[in-house]
């Protein structure tokens, strides 16, 4: 789960990380009122869950509360790479003499979290990792003992901050590093970390990227999730513990366990279809989820004919026909439908679903035939 901008830097600032002082905005008016209460210059900034907002127009610099206003009006409703701008975060402006990347993220293939930083800030980390790489400093955080001083006064010399900043520098990342510790990140990212016209380290922009499998023990941060962001076919799975992802082909797919997904997409591609999604509806295969997966799935206009693979193991082969046979009671559609079902109950279920009139295979290369036919006969 991916934070905005205002709410990244609000927490980061409870660990210590000096940030400016704004506030968000809905509409323009509110972004005047809030320019003039902050006084002087002031930044106004688009707040969706994407990066590059600054080459998008969403962030604009203004001198005045009018000038905010208008900025404001600009920006909130704009369409950045998909995302409607329906706040501004408004912060007071800042003149900047440097801009530095800082952040902290998990290094899998070391199992530790790593703080990363570069001299390059403002640019994009992966832009500066392949043409200029001798930029970027890396350590390693063991979680046991944190960050240690002399490691940041390493990348703080590297990226070659003046000395008289080194101690902020290791406060800051420390900062960094407790929030990303302590509410089960796994990205906290400030780009950039500016020094300022009066030689101070500051924050001007935050990224926090909450592990998803941590959001059970962390209710606080589930509420901060902006759900006029999420695709609302995303937003239906997660609703039902479905996980589901969108992708761009015309079969979609409803399958019970991740693996068992894969293999149904590759088994589709191999046979010259493509997959409209990656659908996993779990262990338990419910009327309930059949049908709530059933309507995500038809919801893409894209889907011009559905495979179901359901491999039985706990959940039963007749519980899923009749879970599918229901879902299908329920929602009206032309889109053809192939089923496969094997293991517990595998032969009750396909005379279920031959009962009511559906095309059912054996194999897995058989239905994805079938479903590839479906399409290409369309
Ligand atoms: P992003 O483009 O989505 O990463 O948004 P940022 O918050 O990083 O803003 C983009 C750029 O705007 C930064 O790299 C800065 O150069 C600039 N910027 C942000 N805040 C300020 C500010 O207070 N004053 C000035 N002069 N520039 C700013
Ligand atoms: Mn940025």
């Amino acid at each position: 789960m991916n934070l905005h901008e205002y709410q990244a830097k609000r927490l980061f600032a409870k660990y210590g990380v000096p940030i400016p002082d704004g506030k968000v905005a809905t509409t323009p008016e509110q972004a005047g009122l809030i320019a003039s209460e902050l006084g002087g210059k002031v930044i106004v900034k688009s707040q969706v869950l994407t990066g590059g907002r600054g080459k998008a127009g969403g962030v604009k610099l203004a001198n005045d509360p009018e000038e905010a206003t208008t900025a404001a009006g600009q920006i909130l409703g704009l369409n950045i790479r998909g995302h409607i701008v329906g706040k501004v975060l408004i912060d007071e402006a800042v003149a900047i003499q440097d801009e530095i990347y800082l952040a902290i993220l998990i290094d899998r293939a070391r199992h530790m979290p790593m703080l990363m930083a570069s001299a390059a800030g403002g640019m994009d980390i992966e832009q500066v990792a392949a043409e200029t790489p001798e930029k970027i400093f890396r350590i390693h955080i063991d979680p046991l003992v944190g960050l240690r001083s002399y490691q940041s006064t390493y990348v703080a010399s590297g990226i070659q901050l003046p000395g008289g900043l080194w101690r902020d520098f290791h406060m800051i990342s420390s900062g960094l590093y407790e929030a990303f510790w302590s509410l089960d990140a796994s990205l906290a990212e400030i780009n950039p970390l500016v020094i300022t016209g009066d030689g101070k380290l500051l924050a001007v922009d935050g990224k926090l990227s909450i592990d998803d499998n941590a959001l059970f023990r962390r209710p606080d941060l589930v509420e901060m999730r902006d759900r006029d962001e999420e695709n609302p076919s995303e937003r239906q799975a997660r609703l039902n513990g479905l996980s589901y992802i969108q992708l761009d082909g015309n079969i979609g797919c409803m399958v019970n366990g991740a693996g068992l997904a894969m293999a149904t997409m590759d088994v589709i591609e191999l046979h010259g279809g493509a997959p409209a999604n990656f659908l996993d509806i779990g262990g338990g295969a419910t009327t309930e989820s059949v049908t709530a997966a059933l309507r995500i799935i038809l919801a893409d206009s894209n889907v011009q004919a559905v495979l179901f693979n359901i491999f039985g193991g706990i959940v039963r082969g007749d519980e899923v026909a009749r879970g599918i046979v229901a879902a299908l009671a329920e929602i009206e559609t032309e889109v053809p439908m192939v089923v496969r079902l094997l293991g517990t109950n595998a032969e009750e279920g396909k005379k279920i679903l031959a009962e009511a009139n559906m095309v059912t295979a054996t194999t897995l290369t058989e239905a994805a035939q079938k479903a590839v036919s479906m399409v290409v006969a369309d």
